[in-house]
């Protein structure tokens, strides 16, 4: 008698849906979002597709470590304030800035020239009401199909999680930070 298996709670799925692209979501309170879209980026740089960051955040110092890399390898990066000039009196600053961000990122991803997009921190200005959430859900729903996306930050919107195909939440366990410990060089930027 064959050796029985214990079979799955759930089937898994056939795994032959071709789907053109992906929206992932790395989101939650635990550190590893930023870096995993960007070890993500990596993967596609190495089988050559075309690569954008778009950083919602000012990050001075903090982000140079993966910029610096990102443009060696290819990737087209978008810091944000690059580029920038305000002429609003009627904005506070930092939205002008995050929704100069979010322009330059819709249509990087309208375009269809990326296989990727990393939307590096959206979800503080959507939050914040900086950037219009049902703008996004529309560009995201109504992008070319071959451009994959991927969105980070805490507390994403429960309509991006809706539409997003893998959403993936860090869950915080322990932070150096929480006894004390400053952002490190080669491990926080
Ligand atoms: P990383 O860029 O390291 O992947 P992240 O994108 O998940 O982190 P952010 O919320 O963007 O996290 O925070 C950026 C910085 O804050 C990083 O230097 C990170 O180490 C730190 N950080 C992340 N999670 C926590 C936490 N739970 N407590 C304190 N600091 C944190
Ligand atoms: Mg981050």
């Amino acid at each position: 008698m064959p050796k029985q298996q214990t079979p799955p709670t759930s089937p898994p799925p056939k795994g032959n849906i071709r789907q053109p692209s992906l929206l992932l979501v790395n989101t939650g309170d635990g550190k590893g979002k930023s870096t995993a879209a960007f070890g993500t980026a990596m993967r596609a740089v190495a089988r050559g597709w075309r690569v954008a960051v778009v950083q919602f955040l000012k990050s001075g110092e903090w982000q140079v470590g993966e910029e610096k890399i990102g443009r060696r390898i290819g990737i087209d990066w978008w810091a944000l304030g690059d580029g920038f000039t305000w002429d609003s009196t009627d904005m506070d600053e930092s939205e002008a800035i995050a929704r100069e961000a979010w322009g330059e990122a819709s249509e990087k991803i309208a375009g269809g020239d990326y296989e990727l997009v990393v939307l590096d921190e959206i979800t503080y200005p959507i939050n914040w009401g900086w950037v219009d959430l049902e703008e996004v859900i529309t560009t995201l729903s109504r992008r070319p199909s071959k451009v994959n996306v991927i969105i980070t930050g805490r507390d994403a919107p429960r309509e991006i999680i809706e539409i997003a195909d893998t959403v993936t939440e860090m869950k915080n366990v322990k932070h150096a930070y929480d006894k004390g410990v400053m952002a490190r060089r080669g491990i926080d930027y």
